[in-house]
């Protein structure tokens, strides 16, 4: 399986790292290597002292497809998740400053925590969810599907033209403003409405 993931698909998470509003989709993929392992903690990784959470939704891919309408592409995934995309951002400034790509700051071993999925029946509109992620006590971040300047949809068609999804590929839809560092002993919740979809330890 693959994971691609969405850059700059919030408004104001855009805002946050001054990032220009790209005019379509940004791309990056991570390789399997990268998943969390179910219960496991995140280690936080020796080449770099600012790695940030950042909670997306989560699409997974249910039958191969390419070049998929925007009309159909809600055939291709049954099931709705929520994860973390952590994130080098020392590393991935660098590797912006020098216009090189962002594999070392997005890719790297336990970057990618995919948590539980459900069904998407079970959670109402998609296009208005409300999700969020817990840092300890605090409620750090907050979105909602609605401000995706990208919806689910959308993204299916546009990442197909590029990439044939295949049945589990797992694909990140972006993260709202909020993002921020983790710390040893940091425990990170992601909900989505009320519904818990992950928790894990920062070591
Ligand atoms: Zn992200």
């Amino acid at each position: 399986m693959k994971i691609i993931c969405i850059g700059r698909n919030y408004a104001k998470h855009i805002e946050e790292l001054a990032n220009e509003k790209p005019k379509n989709p940004v791309i990056f993929l991570k390789p399997d290597s990268a998943i969390l392992a179910k219960k496991q903690p995140f280690f936080i990784p020796p080449f770099s002292n600012e790695i940030h959470y950042e909670v997306e939704i989560l699409i997974k891919i249910n039958k191969v497809g390419k070049y998929i309408d925007q009309k159909f592409a809600h055939k291709y995934y049954d099931e709705i998740g929520l994860g973390i995309d952590f994130t080098a951002r020392d590393v991935q400034a660098d590797c912006k400053e020098k216009g090189l790509p962002w594999e070392k700051a997005k890719a790297f071993d336990g970057s990618a925590v995919i948590g539980n999925f459900v069904a998407k029946e079970n959670l109402g509109d998609l296009e208005n969810l409300n999700f969020s992620l817990q840092k300890n006590e605090t409620i750090v971040q907050n979105g909602n599907t609605n401000t995706m300047l990208w919806k689910i949809d959308d993204l299916i068609a546009y990442v197909s033209q590029y990439f044939t999804l295949k049945k589990g590929d797992v694909i990140f839809t972006g993260t709202p403003a909020g993002v921020g560092k983790v710390k040893e002993n940091d425990i990170l919740t992601g909900r989505i409405e009320n519904q818990q979809f992950f928790s894990i330890k920062i070591k």
